[in-house]
């Protein structure tokens, strides 16, 4: 389809309802689906394997990341361990340093008891890939930007890695969401999302969306969506595909006012350290343009110590204190007490995340407020 981003996240999949005409694809809320004769049926046997609901999230997500097939799947956690399950006993994967904490935990303290290995590579250096690669290599799994340290990946320098040595390359395209960026059209194989966070955008669920553009590894991946079982209910569907409706507008104003929040900060003495890949001076800023539609809502900063972190993130008033993103409400997480917690002291110091860092989601309220109450918890 040659429609426009916003045309495609309204319509895609989403043809009215051919029995009553509905406009809005309806929440199927059924677990089987009467069957006219012996092999006899409308395409849909049992809501595992087929909802008519999830049907629509999922051409509609295929369609947004530029792919052919897309995947739905009950959390983003659970969307990550179906694409792990491609691989096999004895496997390696090259995967980032920096990776989500989650998933991580899925690959160190699950998979590698399965007979899993893992390489972990500071992956700003493509090199450090090459480098990496065995006899036993699959995969390379990537996060770009990554959390909460905004490093990236050069993607098309991953994906034509993994093109010419027969890898998969993977992607978690949480942090920029589909219309921000889209990896397979820099070479990737699969793009994932933690749909809990931009996608759905409203704080209000779990959820995690897999797109391939590869026919062998989409047959693979139905096969194992509805043999582990991992799926999300109608509801779900039905939030999400609502979500991705207002995406494009939603993301640019997370992206409009997670820019001016990053100049604001820039702007205060207070702190040492800003990383937002927005800003003039950030050292990944021509890659950033190169992959990137715009620069996403997520700001990290460094206030120099765990005091002053305390003390900031105990006085915001609009900023709400809690873990994860991409709501339309801003967040503020202390990533060393929250999200970071179970990384170790000395890899947190290799990697940036200090005991005054803290990480911004800016949400999508009137950009002043935000800056107000930056400014007054500051001073509190
Ligand atoms: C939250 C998150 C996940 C995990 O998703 P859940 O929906 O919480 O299971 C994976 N990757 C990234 C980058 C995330 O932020």
């Amino acid at each position: 389809m040659g429609y426009g981003f916003s045309t495609k996240a309204i319509h895609s999949g989403q043809e009215p309802e051919e029995v009553t005409g509905a406009v809005n694809v309806p929440i199927f809320q059924t677990s089987t689906y009467a069957q006219q004769g012996i092999g006899q049926h409308k395409g849909f046997e049992y809501a595992r394997t087929q909802n008519p609901t999830r049907s629509a999230l999922e051409a509609c997500i295929a369609d947004l990341e530029g792919g052919t097939r897309g995947f739905a799947f009950a959390s983003g956690l659970a969307a990550i361990d179906a694409v792990m399950r491609l691989l096999s006993p004895g496997d390696h994967v090259i995967a980032g340093d920096d990776m989500y904490g989650g998933t991580f935990r899925l690959f160190d303290k699950v998979l590698r008891g399965y007979g899993y290995t893992f390489t972990y590579v500071d992956l700003r250096n493509p090199g450090n890939v090459r480098a990496a690669i065995t006899d036993a290599t699959r995969m390379i799994y990537a996060e770009t930007p990554t959390n909460p340290m905004m490093r990236l990946c050069d993607l098309g320098a991953l994906g034509a890695i993994a093109k010419e040595t027969g890898l998969m390359l993977v992607v978690d395209n949480t942090f920029m969401s589909p219309y921000l960026q889209n990896p397979i059209s820099h070479g990737a194989t699969i793009a994932l999302h933690s749909s809990t966070k931009y996608i759905g955008g409203h704080s209000d669920l779990i959820g995690g969306l897999v797109v391939t553009n590869d026919d062998a590894i989409a047959t693979r991946l139905g096969f194992l969506q509805n043999a582990c079982g991992a799926v999300p209910g109608p509801q779900d569907c039905y939030l999400t595909l609502r979500s991705l409706k207002t995406l494009s507008v939603r993301m640019d104003r997370h992206c409009s006012n997670a820019a001016r929040v990053a100049e604001y900060l820039t702007g205060r003495p207070e702190f040492t350290k800003i990383y937002y890949p927005g800003l003039a001076d950030f050292p990944q800023r021509e890659l950033a343009l190169r992959q990137m539609r715009n620069f996403g809502g997520m700001i990290s900063a460094d206030l120099g110590s765990l005091e002053k972190a305390r003390a900031f993130c105990a006085a915001v008033r609009v900023f709400a204190f809690a873990e994860s993103l991409g709501g339309v409400e801003s967040l503020l997480c202390h990533p060393v007490s929250m999200t970071h917690g179970s990384v170790p002291p000395e890899t947190r110091a290799a990697l940036g995340i200090t005991d005054g860092l803290i990480r911004f989601s800016v949400g999508i309220e009137d950009v002043d407020d935000l800056i107000a109450d930056i400014e007054q918890a500051l001073r509190a």
